[in-house]
């Protein structure tokens, strides 16, 4: 998870803080030393980082937080607000053009995940109620347009190409009147990589720019590479004019350097942060939500949207009636275990839920318990339909089959009938007179 070492080191810092009642000049000055410190070994810009830490010394010594009665909190909030300032404040939501049809115009050196974002945008878009095109403008990379094809058919959107074709201008623009004419109205632009920005390039993007208008340019870059991630941004800025930033592969990255320097460095916002390698892992980035977490306030808000995202009205009825009539089995048990994997698995929830800071984390034993997620799908999955449907027919014999089917012990067969009822217990407790309401607030 992103800046996990920062976080921890920033949680410290703090606590040492709010251990004490009134702050002096020169707690202050300690803590903003570690602060810096932290910033720094995060990999943050220099520059940037000195800029924060006086803005937040500053404003930390003045007369209302030292007076008050909980300064350590102030100074917190105003680390809080001064990161959320940092990477970008609330400006950093991606646009369509008013006028109906949208370009965006994806550029990036090579390796930092553009295509694959081509498509993770393509599917976020859709998921939005946009209709997207995608469009392979590689004239260089054969195998660049098949990758961008099998991108494009992962997450169901076509892909324009014109194979022999060796001008990338007139690939779009044909892309664009193609994406008219069949009545959809984004259309994404990705075009060739280089290992480092070279003139060459520079002038292939800036002719694609005058010839389609993009309405965005997006800059994809790899948080993994840290400061030349935000040196690449820069060059990108200067020589063609980026609108955002989209930063790849921030789920291998502890420090997040990179996401805290490009909004001050380059002056244009991050809009999406690439979670994973799976099509569906991009997530727009919001930088109060990003500050919490890394303050360990967690981020409630991107969990409820994660959960009403992934919840299915339907399903959920079915549940309930389930649970009224005392029908709710195994199948269902696993079905709610699915659920909760397709948020992310419990260590991103976990991530998301203020107070649960990275030592209580540690403490769980994150790897274990997604190992036992797996191996109780394939206790259920070595079932009958009948003994799914009734587990209270499992007599002995039943269980050793079973446990032999999945190469387990029957000890783990007893604990996953033991979970499963003490899930039917609890969510039991939910059905019933007003639990309808109540459920559905869980989740909306
Ligand atoms: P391109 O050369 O810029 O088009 O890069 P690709 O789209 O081919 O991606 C390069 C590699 O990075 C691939 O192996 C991708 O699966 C991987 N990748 C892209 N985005 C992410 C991300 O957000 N997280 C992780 N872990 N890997 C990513």
């Amino acid at each position: 998870m992103a800046f996990e070492g920062l976080s921890e080191k920033l949680q410290n810092v703090f606590k040492g803080l709010k251990g004490k009642g009134s702050l002096t000049e020169s707690d202050i000055n300690t803590a903003m030393r570690e602060v810096k410190l932290a910033l720094l070994e995060a990999d943050v810009n220099f520059k940037v980082v000195k800029d924060f830490v006086a803005a937040v010394k500053e404003k930390s010594l003045g007369e209302e937080v030292m007076a008050s009665l909980t300064p350590a909190q102030q100074v917190i909030k105003i680390v809080n607000e001064e990161l959320t300032e940092l990477m970008g404040g609330t400006g950093s939501k991606l646009t369509y053009s008013p006028k109906g049809f949208t370009v965006y115009l994806m550029v990036g050196l090579q390796g930092t995940g553009k295509t694959t974002t081509c498509g993770k945008l393509a599917a976020y878009l859709k998921k939005n109620g946009k209709k997207p095109m995608l469009c392979a403008c590689d004239i260089y990379r054969p195998a660049a347009i098949d990758q961008l094809e099998v991108v494009g058919n992962s997450v169901e959107t076509p892909v324009f190409t014109m194979r022999d074709s060796k001008e990338p201008e007139k690939i779009a623009a044909e892309a664009v009147k193609e994406a008219q004419r069949r009545g959809f109205n984004v259309l994404i632009v990705d075009t060739a990589g280089r290992l480092q920005i070279d003139e060459a390039l520079m002038d292939e993007l800036a002719t694609i720019k005058s010839a389609v208008k993009p309405h965005e340019i997006l800059l994809v870059v790899d948080a993994l590479t840290g400061q030349d991630a935000v040196n690449a941004a820069e060059g990108f800025n200067e020589k063609l004019g980026i609108d955002g930033i989209i930063m790849t592969k921030m789920d291998g990255d502890s420090r997040g350097g990179a996401a805290l320097s490009a909004k001050k460095v380059t002056g244009k916002p991050i809009k999406f942060v690439g979670m994973g390698e799976k099509l569906d892992a991009l997530e727009p980035f919001h930088p109060e939500r990003m500050a919490s977490r890394i303050l360990g306030m967690g981020d409630m808000l991107t969990l409820i949207e994660k959960a009403q995202e992934d919840y299915d009205e339907q399903k959920a009825a079915e549940l309930e009636k389930k649970l009224r009539k005392n029908k709710f089995t195994l199948e269902d048990f696993l079905e709610q275990m699915g659920q909760i994997k397709k948020m992310g698995g419990i260590a991103k929830i976990l991530d998301m839920i203020p107070g649960v800071n990275s030592n209580a984390k540690n403490n769980i034993n994150l790897a274990q318990s997604e190992k036992e997620f797996a191996q109780m799908e394939a206790i259920i999955q070595s079932m009958t339909k009948a003994e799914r449907e009734d587990p209270n027919i499992l007599n002995a014999s039943r269980r050793r089959r079973i446990a032999a089917g999945c190469g387990q012990p029957v000890s783990k067969i007893n604990q996953l009938v033991k979970r499963y009822n003490d899930a039917k217990k609890m969510m039991k407790s939910f059905s019933g007179k007003g639990g309808a309401g109540r459920m559905n607030r869980m989740f909306r």
